[in-house]
């Protein structure tokens, strides 16, 4: 085997990485290798496969759509898929317009670039925007400024724009200081909106990349007001909070906030095929309308509302709402094996929100580079679970059709492999 000649691997150095696991076939919870190997998915392959792996339901529902209409150009032409699901989702979050593009990143890109250009169309001068430390919203350059400065984005520092940061206070369980945290935070935002500001971006309720770090929905609203009283737009990236995972549909609804705009992708399609969305207010819309072509939102993709992608949406959409309590008890299932966890002296920080448990392993520095991580998926690996450690940070974000034996399976594992970091 080895490294295949023609294939380039997302944020993979060749040089120290064991090689990639071939896979023939996935189904629910399981991946199985070329060599017959069973894995759980623990982490729904990078937080997208949302019920679980090739779905029957969403299997058909793109089978059925590919024989009828698999794609055609967006800007002079509308289909049945894309209208029900612009209808379905402006709903579901309380935002009446929806945007598509292709993925996380494009959906955020999106959402700036309304926000920056809303501000223009009025006439009015804001160039400031605000993120938060150890924000993540995609890889794209826009995205990327938008991102906490890191190892990932140091070679483009200069191709990336200023952004006003403010401090994420972020809790776990036994944290008896996230009060004062929480008004630090909250005094800097404050200082932060003494300028004029176009827009603050968050991901609602937990950040993901920077390590599964949540945050209490208190400190949500309390953005979301301050935003609103500066006359600022907010943009909720829920691009991996979105669709049940954090136990509520929306990371917004569980907080109590309504975004001006909110970027969805991930879980949109129950993992099977790469498409985003940027939902919008009517007001946003609004702003792009009259007879200057100047007004126009200049941008689009050539695979727009691809019709598969709306059809397994719309199944995946099904699938969600017909079993609420399947998402919305998640926690539940955790908590008990999380508590038990916890009592290892290695666990620090443990925290779990909806679908998604996660603690820090105390040993050496945090951050991404900390080899703790590695080693805990290795031993995992061998107890047939697939995590994937943000440095130290070690979750469980598996698809919910995981069964209690399997969950069994995954903190068992966990359990060992932290024996093992000794
Ligand atoms: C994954 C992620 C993105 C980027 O999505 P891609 O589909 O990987 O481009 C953006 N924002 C958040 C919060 C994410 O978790």
């Amino acid at each position: 085997m080895g490294w295949h000649p023609h294939l380039w691997h997302p944020t993979t150095q060749v040089a120290t990485s064991p090689q990639p696991l071939r896979v023939r076939g996935a189904q629910g919870c399981e991946l199985e290798l070329d060599d017959g190997r069973r894995l759980i998915d623990a982490i729904s392959s990078w937080w997208v496969t949302l019920h679980g792996h090739s779905e029957p339901a969403i299997a058909a529902a793109i089978a059925r759509q590919a024989q009828r209409l698999e794609q055609v150009i967006f800007a002079n032409f509308s289909h049945e898929p894309a209208e029900t699901l612009a209808t379905r989702l402006s709903a579901l979050t309380g935002l009446p317009r929806l945007f598509f593009s292709d993925n996380g990143s494009t959906a955020v890109e999106v959402a700036l670039k309304i926000a920056w250009q809303w501000w223009a169309n009025q006439g009015e001068s804001r160039q400031r925007l605000i993120a938060f430390d150890g924000a993540y919203h995609g890889d794209t350059v826009g995205a990327m400024a938008l991102g906490e400065r890191s190892l990932f984005t140091a070679p483009f520092q200069r191709l990336l724009f200023d952004v006003a940061r403010v401090p994420w206070p972020h809790t776990h369980w036994g944290d008896n200081v996230v009060e004062s945290a929480e008004q630090q935070a909250l005094d800097q935002l404050d200082i932060a909106l003494q300028t004029p500001t176009a827009a603050v971006i968050l991901e609602p309720l937990l950040q993901g990349a920077s390590g599964m770090r949540l945050v209490r929905p208190a400190f949500v609203r309390a953005v979301a007001e301050r935003t609103r009283a500066a006359g600022a737009l907010l943009i909720a990236d829920e691009v991996m909070t979105g669709f049940g995972r954090t136990g509520c549909l929306f990371a917004c609804q569980k907080a109590g906030v309504q975004p001006d705009l909110m970027a969805l992708s991930k879980g949109l399609t129950g993992g099977f095929l790469p498409m985003g969305v940027t939902m919008a207010s009517e007001r946003l819309y609004q702003g792009f309308i009259g007879r200057d072509p100047a007004l126009t939102f200049f941008h689009g993709h050539s695979f727009t509302a691809n019709p598969l992608g709306c059809a397994a949406a719309l199944a995946s959409l099904d699938l969600l709402q017909a079993d609420p309590e399947r998402f919305q008890q998640f926690e539940a299932r955790h908590r008990p094996w999380l508590e038990q966890l916890a009592q290892h002296p290695r666990v620090g920080r443990p925290r779990c929100l909806g679908t998604i448990a996660a603690f820090d392993v105390v040993a050496g520095a945090s951050g991404y580079l900390n080899p703790v991580g590695k080693q805990i998926q290795r031993t995992c690996l061998d107890r047939g679970v697939y995590l994937r450690p943000l440095g130290n940070t070690v979750y469980l974000l598996p698809p919910l059709c995981i069964s209690e034996l399997q969950l069994q399976q995954c903190y068992d594992a966990l359990a060992i492999a932290l024996e093992q970091v000794g």
